[in-house]
């Protein structure tokens, strides 16, 4: 293996201070030139004492006298803040968002239920004038910054029964995402403030994901490499994996961070901290630290070398590869996860258990991928489209075996997913024989028999396996109540009613083909296509836990009295043709 080189060093720590400064935006209403117009105008009524209020807190904050901001703006609140006009409410909405920005700065509690309370409190008048997104932006932050507070080391997830906070600023971001709907700057800051929620939940793999896809639209966007700095060094402790390459990506992000001339003084005082340490164990490893541009261009050029397919799959973040997490070079060439690595040792009698359900795992999303790729982005396969007729019904219904490739693939996945709750319940003995299982709702707290009304209890007891979590987390997503209950929704039409493809919202039905007992879904193939690439990289994820799950809780102690397994790869690997360049290189 030419990728497993191990530092075995202390862990690196990021500082706190000044960590959430870099998250907030500013000032509350940075979000979208339309709305700060309509504001200004719906400001200029305010007061001389309201406007002066406003400029000395934000004056104060940026000092770092948080104290002092804080008991202003209490001062102002006590003093009564009107809500029935405009001119009102952007005063309450401004004072709420510096109350957050305070408290998350200053690590001050009351001060962000304070401002988070104003928000919840008159939302429903908000909406009026401010846009969806710009107010769950807020709202996830203020909730976001509170979990901080109760868990403020940054490689710590808060555990099932406490991640309460968590799960309520994601949703939030993901709420606002999708009300924005435009990729522009304010989107960036969206995206980066929810890959951040999503890493402290333990899901390293689609917060990586995120933060490669914001800096492949603006690579200007300073935060979004400061916070894959950290993201990599988390990725480190979830994979029990250290590379130097790894190493070194992280201190090339923070050292871009150190030198950026937009990025807030406390926000390059941490990289400075971090680029220092990262450099410190390198060298103290002897290893070189000028390599990181030679490395970045050898990686460029092998990745360049894989077969189309593979390209597709790394640059649509679908390798069940841990190196392609962070590097697309020859070591991301092939999907070779286990739970077993040669740098991690694993031990008990359920491992081969475990495998077997990995490999399924494997199989059927190497299947859904395919079948995605063969369906969007290649027309090698002979479908014999032409051997099937169907009826021209003007109902707007895209027919073919093509469809019925994406359409498949969309079903393997929710199947995946499925079978991963059955692995957890395999690690953790946590099931009845005789229970239906399925991903998103073997989580609930008791409500049944035998095994199953525990389970939630003995779930909880395993919450120091930050995996487990990030599968709880992702399972919010996906139940009737999350964000992302529409894969629920579409699967069950799927296997179990209609739901066609159409190229129009809603198209005509000439002959009224579609109405009938029950309604028949129609989906663009655009938003159905995107969908089925969200959902793949989703299923990723949830593998990518479940790998880092049993992988940490099978874990061998190092005692030197273990009786080693050693398991092969089924499908040895080819020997290449040509030896393989830059072979004794040592990422
Ligand atoms: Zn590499």
């Amino acid at each position: 293996m030419d990728h497993d080189a191990i530092l075995d060093s202390e862990p690196v720590r990021t500082p706190d201070c000044g960590y959430h400064k870099s998250i907030r935006a500013p000032e509350y209403y940075k979000a979208d030139a339309r709305e700060q117009t309509k504001l200004k105008i719906m400001a200029i009524n305010r007061t001389p004492e309201d406007e002066q209020l406003l400029r000395t807190a934000t004056k104060l904050r940026n000092e770092c006298s948080y104290g002092q901001a804080q008991r202003l703006l209490k001062a102002r609140i006590t003093q009564g803040l009107t809500i029935d006009n405009p001119t009102g409410l952007t005063l309450l909405a401004e004072i709420a968002g510096l109350l957050i920005d305070i408290g998350s700065e200053g690590h001050n509690e009351q001060a962000i239920t304070d401002g988070l309370a104003l928000l919840e409190n008159n939302r429903q008048r908000l909406e009026g004038f401010l846009t969806a997104a710009s107010i769950d932006y807020n709202l996830g932050n203020a909730k976001s910054a509170l979990a901080d507070l109760r868990t403020p080391n940054l490689f710590e997830t808060p555990g099932l029964a406490d991640h309460d906070l968590l799960l309520a600023a994601k949703n939030h971001y993901w709420k606002a995402l999708k009300a924005h709907g435009r990729k522009d700057h304010f989107a960036h800051q969206l995206r980066t403030n929810l890959a951040n929620a999503l890493r402290k939940s333990g899901r390293i793999t689609e917060a990586l994901t995120a933060y490669d896809e914001i800096i492949n639209d603006d690579p200007a966007f300073i935060m979004a490499h400061f916070h894959r700095g950290l993201a990599l060094l988390v990725f480190e402790r979830l994979s029990r994996t250290r590379t130097p390459n790894l190493l070194r990506q992280a201190l090339a992000e923070y050292e871009l961070t150190a030198q950026a001339t937009d990025a807030r003084p406390a926000v390059r005082d941490v990289a400075i901290t971090m680029r220092d340490r990262i450099t410190k164990q390198l060298d103290d490893h002897g290893y070189n630290t000028k390599k990181i541009r030679t490395e970045t261009n050898i990686g460029k050029s092998e990745a360049a070398k894989h077969s189309p397919y593979r390209q597709f799959t790394l640059h649509h973040h679908l390798a069940l590869c841990e190196h392609s997490l962070y590097c697309h070079c020859n070591g991301a060439r092939r999907d070779d996860l286990m739970i077993a690595t040669s740098a991690n040792t694993v031990t008990g009698d359920r491992v081969p258990r475990l495998e077997l359900i990995l490999n399924r795992l494997k199989a059927e999303f190497g299947t859904a991928r395919l079948l995605y790729h063969q369906a969007t982005n290649d027309d090698s396969w002979d479908l014999h489209e032409h051997e099937i007729t169907f009826t021209e019904l003007f109902e707007g219904e895209h027919v073919s075996t093509r469809i019925e490739l994406l359409r498949t693939s969309f079903r393997l996945c929710l199947g995946i997913l499925d079978k991963i709750a059955l692995g957890i319940c395999e690690l953790y003995n946590v099931a009845d024989p005789s229970e239906k299982l399925y991903f998103e709702n073997f989580w609930q707290p008791p409500t049944r028999k035998g095994k199953a009304s525990t389970r939630w209890n003995s779930l909880c007891a395993k919450s120091t396996n930050p995996s487990l979590v990030a599968l709880y987390s992702q399972a919010t997503d996906v139940r009737s109540d999350g964000e992302w209950t529409l894969f629920k929704t579409w699967r069950n039409d799927l296997e179990h009613r209609f739901l066609i493809l159409t190229e129009e919202t809603t198209p005509p039905d000439i002959f009224k083909a579609r109405q009938g007992t029950f309604d028949t879904r129609c989906i663009t193939i655009k938003e159905f296509t995107q969908r089925t690439l969200h959902l793949l990289q989703f299923t990723r994820s949830a593998i990518f836990n479940f790998t880092y799950c049993a992988r940490n809780e099978t874990a061998s102690a190092d005692d030197g009295k273990r009786i080693t397994l050693t398991l092969q790869h089924k499908n040895r690997e080819a020997a290449p043709r040509n030896p393989r360049p830059h072979k004794n290189r040592e990422s």
